[in-house]
């Protein structure tokens, strides 16, 4: 199993100490600055294969969406989840939603929304919503063929 890390938005890095310590991402290791752009926190999680925490889920969404759908014809650019979470969120909400995170009718960890790169939306109250992203653009013509 590879490991999945977590990459946290600067508006949400708080948040970080209730993620297990060795799963987060420090934004010095993978140089990236403070004050970098969403579409280069988007382009650093695909080159570390890292899930995206942030509290500013409209804007990922758009910008990871407009990543898959670039017509790369050698590669995949497939993304490995984002988190949306509350911000300021409370540790024992974090751990509600965690536990309560399910898709397709299937209990999931944080290793599925890396795997099949997830969105989880968490309420304030703890209720985590879950849908999956589109595959990229090089892999939906792979499917289809
Ligand atoms: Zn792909």
């Amino acid at each position: 199993m590879r490991p999945y890390r977590f990459l946290f938005d600067e508006c949400v890095r708080d948040a970080a100490e209730y993620f297990p310590k060795a799963r987060v991402i420090s934004r010095a290791n993978i140089k990236l600055k403070d004050g970098a752009s969403d579409e280069a926190v988007v382009e650093a999680a695909y080159k570390a294969e890292a899930i995206i925490v942030t509290a500013n889920g409209k804007d990922f969404i758009r910008i990871m969406d407009r990543f898959l759908k670039k017509q790369m014809v050698k590669f995949c650019r497939d993304l490995n989840g984002l988190v949306v979470i509350p911000n300021p969120i409370q540790q024992h909400v974090l751990r509600r939603a965690a536990e309560r995170m399910t898709f397709d009718g299937e209990k999931i960890t944080w290793y599925d929304v890396w795997r099949r790169d997830l969105y989880v939306k968490i309420s304030p109250q703890g209720i985590p919503r879950v849908v999956r992203f589109r595959r990229c653009y090089y892999c939906e013509k792979h499917e289809s063929t």
